[in-house]
């Protein structure tokens, strides 16, 4: 820990560790005037709506005052929020979609930061002039049943058992949530989020990278409030409330390698490396020379990688992935956002016995591991880039493996190549100049450095790294630490 000076102020009510999406929607929730449990999504619209446009003069002065009739700022709690990867909202985030240049996000419109309306992307684009910056997400609305349908499936005998899957349909009237927006309008999106709910980054994010939280009493003498003691790379600070949104965790890498190496390969999700090119495999592809590259893995990250090393010149691609390569519009299965979206939720609520004793604790967790599981089935690519992939396929640039894992690797530093042996073997796998890890991220609650004095005293039950959160998604009801995003699985 370097110079963690205290934070002579007063303590906050409120730390968010996390500026990505996660952390934007917790502020805009903190600074809402409406409790989201009070009004309905429409309620929530019209009230924002009511406030921005209401007007009161003042009969003598002629003052016109717009806006914050219904509340004021003063009321929200005092907030501060940390963030390792920078001073700005969505740092992170914006800086892995400069480095694989996407154009267009994977997820519907309704899933967005602004916490008082779920049409609130859709509202934006179109006040903003801006409707046609989405493209309609193939695959999802039109895959409706007619009864003719339906019948004919019951007479081939394909029955709907009660655990059965439902199938997937979504309205034809839900088609306009059905495209994914460009990014740069969901950039100018959170920006107007931002402002929408005053979180000015100046006032409220220090990048500093949070390295201990401690909850304890104090300073017994003055005050017996417990209080959570957030200790940075550059302050100390005190708190009555956490939220943990630190996303979902470091870039993988898998066996046979370990841990990443350290010439002749990159991670996809490594920000430390701006561009999908770089080193050796740069120079190469600038000097035309021919050049191969491996990308490891069979998610989206891995096919926008292929696609962008082909893309800025990279003669040819090996993708090994270990399973098919499955084809989906989003990385959880379509029933969970189609109409049947409540019997797949109310399968996973059923399982919660958080509380109640009566089913063995570890069990209904463990089932709703497994749902979690089941919903996402490992990486999957968007039917849009299904067809980039071909059309690569077709043009001789791209190998597709899949079922195959990586059984051994070698580096060679005199030839500054790769030889790779692949199980099932591959016959006339090319020396790679380059491997690009496109292996997701792991998140284990029980490595994170910075919780380990949380852990020590207030010792918490874990699924595969993730935390029993109780229903507030809190760590204990003592506890006021709370998480969002992909550690809040569970
Ligand atoms: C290539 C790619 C494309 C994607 N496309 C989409 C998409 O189209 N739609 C979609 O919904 N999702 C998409 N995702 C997923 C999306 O990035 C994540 O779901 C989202 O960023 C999670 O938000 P978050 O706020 O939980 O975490 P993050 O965005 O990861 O933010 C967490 C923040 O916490 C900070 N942090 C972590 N630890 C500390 C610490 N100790 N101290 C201080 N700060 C810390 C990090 O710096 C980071 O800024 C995509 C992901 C990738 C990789």
């Amino acid at each position: 820990m370097k110079n963690s000076t205290p934070e002579a102020a007063s303590v906050y009510d409120v730390i968010i560790i996390g500026a990505g999406p996660c952390g934007l929607a917790t502020a805009a929730h903190l600074r809402k005037q409406h409790p989201s449990a009070l009004f309905t999504d429409e309620e929530q619209a019209r009230y924002h709506w009511v406030s921005k446009q209401a007007a009161i003069k003042n009969k003598r002065s002629g003052r016109v005052t717009r806006g914050g009739i219904l509340g004021s700022r003063d009321a929200c709690p005092s907030m501060l929020v940390l963030d390792s990867n920078g001073k700005k909202w969505m740092s992170k985030w914006n800086a892995l979609f400069l480095k694989h240049k996407i154009r267009y996000l994977r997820s519907p419109m309704f899933f967005h930061p602004d916490p008082s309306d779920r049409d609130a992307l859709l509202s934006f684009m179109h006040a903003a002039g801006r409707p046609n910056e989405a493209q309609e997400i193939a695959g999802c609305v039109g895959k409706e049943l007619s009864k003719h349908q339906k019948k004919r499936r019951i007479r081939r005998g394909v029955k709907s058992t009660g655990r059965s899957k439902p199938i997937s349909e979504i309205n034809e009237r839900e088609r306009r949530d059905y495209f994914a927006r460009s990014s740069a309008c969901f950039g100018d999106f959170c920006i107007a989020c931002r402002d929408r709910y005053d979180l000015d980054e100046q006032q409220i994010i220090r990048q500093e990278a949070v390295q201990d939280i401690d909850y304890d009493v104090c300073d017994e003498t003055v005050n017996e409030e417990k209080l959570f003691r957030v200790v940075t790379d550059a302050h100390c600070y005190f708190v009555r409330s956490v939220v943990l949104a630190v996303g979902g965790g470091e870039p993988f890498v898998p066996a046979p390698f370990g841990e990443m190496p350290s010439n002749g390969a990159s991670h996809a999700l490594d920000l430390e490396q701006k561009d999908l090119l770089s080193g050796t495999l740069a120079a190469n592809v600038q000097s035309k020379q021919l050049t191969s590259v491996l990308v490891i893995g069979g998610g989206l990250t891995s096919a926008q990688a292929v696609d962008g090393l082909i893309r800025r010149g990279v003669s040819q691609i090996h993708l090994v992935m270990r399973g098919a390569l499955k084809v989906k519009p989003f990385d959880i299965d379509l029933s969970w956002m189609s109409k049947y979206k409540n019997h797949e939720r109310a399968a996973f609520w059923a399982t919660d016995s958080f509380e109640v004793t009566t089913r063995p604790f570890a069990n209904s967790l463990g089932e709703r591991l497994d749902i979690i599981k089941r919903a996402r089935n490992g990486g999957s690519i968007t039917p849009r880039f299904k067809k980039i992939l071909e059309s690569h396929i077709a043009s001789s640039r791209l190998n597709v493996h899949c079922h195959t894992t990586v059984s051994g690797q070698s580096y060679s530093e005199t030839n500054q190549n790769w030889t790779i042996t692949s199980n099932p073997s591959i016959s006339g796998l090319p020396a790679f100049d380059h491997i690009v890890f496109a292996t997701g991220t792991h998140i284990d609650i029980t490595s994170l450095p910075y919780l380990e004095t949380l852990h020590r005293k207030y010792p918490i039950q874990t699924y595969s790294g993730l935390p029993a959160l109780n229903n507030d998604l809190q760590w204990a009801e003592d506890v006021p630490l709370f998480v969002t995003g992909r550690l809040a699985a569970l």
